[in-house]
């Protein structure tokens, strides 16, 4: 399955660690790893923690329905709980409460309204009932909450993933920026990091948090349940816009193809939830439930990919990516990218190939969006497996070159023997000499395909 996914195009794979042991985690792990070597072409993996999250205790009864206007207190009693009370062994949040905070249990079915605390215990009213059983979510939306970043099985499977290999790990409820310095100090550059904006609090902080992580996910299923869901949708633009304008990936996730698992085809909305992810320029899409547990996986991923080649044919599409392009960093490594989008948008060269060591200049190539296909070429697999989340990047691992007319041969056979170009194109290739030093592009080469014209006359 998970090779056909990837055939069908998929380009990221996450591992929830929220679900499952370390074993069947490294057992995924390997899955994809093998599918990677089959098939020659890197593959992204992105571990997600699962972070703070509160749970409630559990019921005498295993359940109790709550009704609208009753009083229930949350309390430090581990003592199973009934129609008046349930155990929240988290004594640092009753010191946060504030009365008149909201409480939403189970993902925001059912809202308490705080009308007295201690530090043990809060009474509430209920404001929306409903039924709450064993061990539900408990968000706590309009305060920031006191809580480490990581819990212990945050830590553990920090470390684990990390040793593991994977090239991305996401951070889930994440409030403040030292959240992420904090998962960061602990990765020491093992793998790139992601926050998760699934919190008001991580709304109001996103510039100090864009600053200190290296993607972000606009996690719409859990800040639908912290902010009134008409929220969402403005909050994705300024996120993707804020992404786009510094050149890191980001992700819009949940729900966009939800019908699609228990159905082979997806409602319109959706259709057009994904396609508008893809205007506004996000890097990723993402499944969860419709691919880890759906019945139609294949049909879901074939779906989003048809979405997202669709529109970016779309002249319109263009239009909006280009009229929101902005200035880009006053660096040569820099202005050589902007010249290769426009070398290759004023020529006829079929493919931009950027010799890429750490990522950055194809991170860059990726920010500018440029018409032809980018190709990132670096001799890092690690590098390949992580550009997999970044927009519109063909990545092949090659062997360390170390002079620029070796590279650019290397180059024109990728482009050739992918499919990007024959020999009759040209391309454009980008390199910092020396080479393997990040961030060093320094220069441009508009280069034929065909080997022997490559050697004729040209420069070393
Ligand atoms: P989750 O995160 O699927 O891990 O909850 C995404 C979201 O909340 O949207
Ligand atoms: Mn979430």
């Amino acid at each position: 399955m998970i090779k056909s996914l990837f055939l069908a195009g998929a380009d990221v794979f996450r591992l929830n660690m929220s679900h499952g042991s370390h074993a069947d985690t490294r057992d995924r792990y390997e899955m994809i790893r093998d599918v990677e070597r089959e098939l020659g072409r890197p593959i992204g993996v992105l571990a997600d923690l699962q972070g703070p999250k509160l749970r409630c205790g559990v019921f005498a009864e295993g359940k109790v329905k709550l009704k609208k206007g009753a009083a229930f207190r949350l309390d430090l009693d581990t003592a199973e709980g009934d129609a008046t009370r349930v155990n929240l062994p988290h004594p640092e949040i009753f010191k946060a409460l504030e009365v008149g905070s909201t409480l939403l249990v189970d993902d925001g079915k059912v809202r308490l309204k705080v009308t007295g605390r201690s530090d043990t215990h809060a009474d509430t009213v209920v404001e929306v009932g409903g039924k709450v059983s064993n061990r539900k979510g408990v968000n706590v939306p309009d305060v920031v909450l006191p809580l480490a970043a990581l819990s212990d099985k945050d830590r553990k499977d920090l470390e684990f993933v990390c040793e593991l290999g994977v090239d991305w790990l996401a951070l889930s409820f994440v409030q403040r920026p030292e959240d992420v310095q904090e998962a960061r100090d602990l990765v020491r550059g093992r793998t790139a990091v992601l926050a998760k904006i699934e919190k008001p609090a991580a709304v109001d902080a996103f510039r100090e948090i864009l600053d200190v992580s290296d993607g972000i996910m606009v996690a719409r299923g859990d800040l639908g349940v912290e902010l009134p869901v008409q929220a969402l949708p403005p909050i994705q633009k300024r996120l993707v816009r804020g992404c786009r304008k510094v050149g890191k990936p980001v992700i819009v996730a949940t729900q966009m193809m939800e019908s699609m698992i228990t159905s082979p085809v997806p409602t319109r909305a959706e259709v057009s939830d994904v396609a508008q992810a893809i205007y506004e320029g996000a890097d990723a899409v993402m499944l969860s439930a419709e691919s880890a547990a759906g019945d139609f996986p294949v049909e879901a991923v074939t779906t989003m990919n048809n979405v997202a080649e669709e529109v970016e044919r779309d002249p319109i599409y263009r239009q909006v990516i280009e009229a929101s392009r902005t200035a880009s960093r006053a660096t040569v490594a820099d202005a050589i990218t902007v010249a290769a989008r426009e070398v290759a948008e004023t020529t006829n060269v079929k493919a931009i190939c950027c010799f890429t060591s750490s990522g950055t200049t194809a991170t860059r190539a990726s920010r500018e969006r440029p018409r032809v296909p980018i190709i990132a070429l670096t001799p890092e697999i690690k590098t390949a497996r992580k550009l997999a989340l970044t927009w519109g990047l063909h990545c092949s691992v090659t062997t360390a070159v170390e002079r620029f007319k070796m590279a650019v041969v290397g180059a024109a056979k990728v482009a050739r023997e992918d499919g990007f170009a024959t020999d009759e194109d040209k391309i454009v290739v980008t390199a910092g000499i020396p080479f393997n030093v990040a961030g060093s592009t320094n220069i441009l080469r508009v280069a034929p395909v065909q080997e022997k014209l490559i050697y004729e006359g040209e420069p070393e």
